[in-house]
């Protein structure tokens, strides 16, 4: 996905209230050719799969909660239609894309089959595929190793809390020093100050 530039980014010397306006004019502009591009797009992949016989829809295929469903459930047919789907997103300076429409996969039963059982059969339509035992429901690693396979899966902290679905990690190092604790990224550099 296309990245919009942070408005930190438009120069050194203080920006006036009519160029920060004129840069997220540009920036909703660029969103809004983005938009039509990605739409376009995503409604052609749709169309050649059910050109291919694609009998199946995988709901966001890329999260921990991929559901398939009949291309005829009355949950997600309407995301079929791309276009529709995205005419109402809309670009927000703050929190990005929303609403933004959840990706979607349109697969022969074949293609399916080849992800090996990983998704859960939607309830309401009941598509006739054969779902994944279900997962061991908790499961306690260590922090440090939370990885890009981890991702989609909702996760819980040391106390219990709720942190909502694993994205990322970045690893860090927390440094301790005469002025106070300090959170680095563990790849930054940092200068040791020799006195001569
Ligand atoms: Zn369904």
């Amino acid at each position: 996905m296309t990245t919009f530039h942070n408005l930190s980014s438009v120069g050194d010397s203080p920006i006036s209230a009519a160029e920060i306006e004129a840069a997220y004019e540009q920036q909703r502009a660029d969103f809004e050719v983005w938009r039509e591009r990605t739409a376009r797009d995503q409604q052609a992949e749709v169309d050649a799969a059910l050109t291919a016989g694609a009998e199946f829809l995988l709901n966001r295929p890329d999260s921990g909660d991929r559901r398939v469903h009949t291309l005829t459930c009355p949950h997600v047919r309407r995301k079929l239609d791309r276009m529709a789907e995205w005419a109402e997103a809309r670009w927000h300076p703050q929190g990005g894309v929303f609403p933004k429409p959840a990706d979607i996969q349109v697969l022969t039963r074949k293609e399916l089959e080849s992800l090996g059982k990983r998704y859960k059969r939607c309830q309401i339509c009941g598509p006739d595929v054969v779902e994944a035992p279900k997962r061991k429901r908790q499961d306690a690693i260590l922090a440090m190793s939370l990885a890009e396979h981890h991702a989609g899966i909702p996760i819980e902290g040391p106390n219990g809390q709720e942190l909502g679905d694993f994205i990322s990690a970045e690893p860090q190092i927390v440094v301790t020093t005469s002025t106070g604790t300090h959170v680095l990224p563990a790849r930054s550099t940092v200068r040791l100050r020799f006195n001569d």
